[in-house]
Order: C-alpha cells, then sequence, then structure tokens
C-alpha cells in the first residue's frame, strides 16, 4: 500500500463540508444561499471578467512563469519592491510551501488552536512537530483569538515558523498594531512569522492593522494574501507573500514553473485596478455583518465578533441538526466540528438576498 511519511500518514483528505455539485443540482444554484466558504457574493470587478475574455486566445501558451505584470502591480499598491513577492496558487500553495520550505523533521511550527487549518497541514507536509497554543477563552474579550503572549512564549530552539491569521478564519478575532509589534519584538529574528492576511482587505476596526508597514522593519516577516475574498476571484487561486527578497528567493526555488494561471494573473491585475469595486464590495459585507450578527443576536444566539465576511456562532447542542436542517432547505454552512468548536456554525456573510433566506431557513428550524 502506499505509505506515507509519518506526518502525512495521520492526515485526512480535505472534507468540503457539503457535496455542492450534487446540491446545486438538486435545489437549483439560484435557490442555495451558499454560505460555507467565505466566499464573495458579489464577485469581481467588471475589469477582471473582461482581462479574462482578452487574455482567451493565449489558451494554448504557457502563462508568464513570473507573472510579471502583476507583481509590478502588487508592487505598486503595496509600495513595495517586485522581488518582495512571491504568487502562488492561493494563498493556500504559499501557506504550504513556507512550511516545506523552512521547516523538516526535529523542527517546530507554532500556531493557535482555532488557527486556519492549513497552518496544521502544512507542518505535517513538512515532517514538523506542530506546537498548538491555546486560544483565548470564549469568554475573552476576543473570544477565541490568538493568545500573542502564549504564542510568543511558545517559541523555543527548534522553532522555525509561526503561523498567525488576522484576521483568522474560522473565529473571525483580529488584533491591532500595538499588539502586534509587541509580538514581533519577543520572538527571535531567525523564526518566521507568516502573518495570513486572507481577510485584510475587510477589516474596518480601528484596533486592527495589517502587518504590511512593518515589512522593512522585521525581516522575518511574511505577509500572505489572496485575491479570493474581498476580490471575488476564489474560482481562479491567486494568492500572493509579501516579504524580504532573501526569503522570496528561497520559496522561488520550490515553485512549481507556471503555478499561477494565465486567466488568474491578467484578472487579478485588472481586479486591483479597480479600487472602487473592491471598496464597494468591502464596505457591502461591513453592512452586511453587522445587520446578519444583528439578526442572529435577536434570535438569541451568540455571535463572536468579527472582521471578515464570514461570522462564528454558538448554536449549541443541537448544532448538528440544526445544520442538518438548514442543509434540506438549501442552506449551506460549515460546521466547526472540524476545529474542536462542535458547538458552533461558521456562516459566511452572503447578499441581503441570502442572508435573509438565510435568516427565514433559521426560524423555521428554531421554531
Ligand atoms: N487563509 C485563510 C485565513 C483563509 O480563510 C483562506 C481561505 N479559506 C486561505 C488562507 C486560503 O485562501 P486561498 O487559497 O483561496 O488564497
Amino acid at each position: 500500500a502506499a505509505r506515507a511519511q509519518p506526518g502525512v500518514q495521520r492526515l485526512k483528505a480535505y472534507d468540503p463540508g457539503h457535496d455542492l455539485v450534487a446540491l446545486r443540482r438538486k435545489f437549483g444554484e439560484a435557490n442555495l444561499a451558499e454560505l460555507g466558504s467565505n466566499e464573495n457574493p458579489y464577485g469581481p470587478s467588471p475589469a477582471a471578467r473582461q482581462a479574462i475574455l482578452d487574455s482567451l486566445h493565449a489558451l494554448h501558451r504557457y502563462p508568464d512563469p513570473l507573472g510579471a505584470d502583476l507583481k509590478r502591480a502588487l508592487a505598486a499598491r503595496h509600495g513595495v519592491d517586485v522581488k518582495q513577492i512571491q504568487l502562488g496558487n492561493g494563498s493556500h500553495e504559499l501557506l504550504m510551501q513556507l512550511g516545506q520550505v523552512f521547516a523538516g523533521p526535529g523542527d517546530e511550527i507554532v500556531f493557535s488552536r482555532y488557527g486556519f487549518a492549513v497552518f496544521a497541514l502544512s507542518a505535517q507536509a513538512a515532517g514538523a512537530q506542530m506546537r498548538i497554543v491555546e486560544a483565548l477563552p470564549r469568554d475573552a474579550a476576543m473570544p477565541n483569538g490568538h493568545d500573542l503572549d502564549a504564542i510568543a512564549a511558545a517559541v523555543g530552539p527548534a522553532t522555525r515558523l509561526v503561523y498567525i491569521a488576522n484576521p483568522n478564519n474560522p473565529t473571525g478575532t483580529w488584533f491591532g498594531r500595538d499588539a502586534l509589534i509587541a509580538f514581533l519584538d519577543r520572538v527571535p529574528g531567525e523564526v518566521i512569522v507568516v502573518m495570513d492576511e486572507a481577510y485584510a482587505e475587510m477589516a474596518d476596526a480601528p484596533d486592527y492593522a495589517s502587518a504590511l508597514s512593518l515589512l522593512d522593519r522585521y525581516p522575518n516577516l511574511a505577509i500572505t494574501r489572496t485575491f479570493s475574498k474581498a476580490y471575488g476571484l476564489a474560482g481562479l487561486r491567486v494568492g500572493y507573500l509579501l516579504a524580504q527578497p532573501g526569503l522570496i528567493a528561497v520559496m522561488d526555488r520550490l515553485r512549481e514553473s507556471f503555478n499561477v494561471n494565465g486567466l488568474g494573473l491578467a484578472a487579478c491585475e485588472a481586479a486591483l485596478g479597480d479600487v472602487d469595486h473592491l471598496q464597494w464590495a468591502c464596505a457591502r459585507n461591513a453592512e452586511q455583518r453587522s445587520a446578519l450578527s444583528e439578526a442572529l443576536g435577536r434570535r438569541g444566539l451568540r455571535v463572536f465578533p468579527s472582521q471578515t465576511n464570514f461570522v462564528l456562532v454558538e448554536f449549541g447542542a443541537r448544532t448538528p441538526q440544526i445544520e442538518a436542517a438548514l442543509v434540506e432547505r438549501g442552506v449551506i454552512l460549515r460546521p466547526m466540528g472540524g476545529y474542536g468548536l462542535a458547538d458552533c456554525i461558521r456562516i459566511s456573510v452572503g447578499s441581503p438576498d441570502e442572508n435573509r433566506r438565510l435568516l427565514a431557513a433559521l426560524d423555521e428550524v428554531l421554531a
């Protein structure tokens, strides 16, 4: 039988939760509320669609292996050098590669309980030890959030990488600049701190801060971002990594030559140019996030604070039954048992119409 390396032997394959293809066939796409994967219900900028159409003549060609145009656009956007950018087939690929490139057997990778699921996958794929730090308690000001003090304390001589998501999935939690600086000051320079900022564009709280402005100050900082969320391009699988040129150059050794497809390169460059669309989608998300949180709260549910495009909601002991009854009504959410949050469901913030359908189905189920 196929015998995996020890880190992979214990792993289970990705479980998408539900068979979306079958559900779409059963209900018809228009009747489903697909709120399980934190997608952007508004879709990408029209400029991105046009860029895809304009690239169709080149489908028989390999894409630009360097992704030079997209990197230039990203460099201009973030005020960094193109040598500080690596593109990935989604930020998922980059998170996995960071583990592979910088850690191995005998090394440790540190992350928080309830940290994004790919952190554990990356550590195990690399054959490294996982050092899982307890999250902040559920009744803390930032429930289930990253305990940065405890994470810094867990960093030891074998630690090669620390993964942190800000804001985090599935908790929706976040932290600000002072906490970030205090944390980075405590971590030794030879330990790489990966800040996963997949939801950064959607965070608007005054006490949230991206690590972007700290890149020059902390050479061990690596930031991942994605076009899957705020830019509405999850289907194209494009993410990027920002770090010092030396770190990017090392990462580049393991990169698959054509890891980002041509349609993705063209569409993301165009999407980046349409700041109005991005801001519009983020503003709508913020408005729907608070409306949905309030509506769920009025139904007696505990909704945890979030700076993302989803909310984590406590449903109690009947969570599995409630979730199943919602699926029967065409409402797809993400159960959290796999994360050790079995009494919670993660609900993506949908369009106003999807959110209405969710609430109507919920009222039937909770009645
Ligand atoms: N980081 C976090 C925190 C996420 O929630 C996700 C998507 N669920 C990703 C990274 C990966 O996104 P992608 O591979 O689409 O860039």
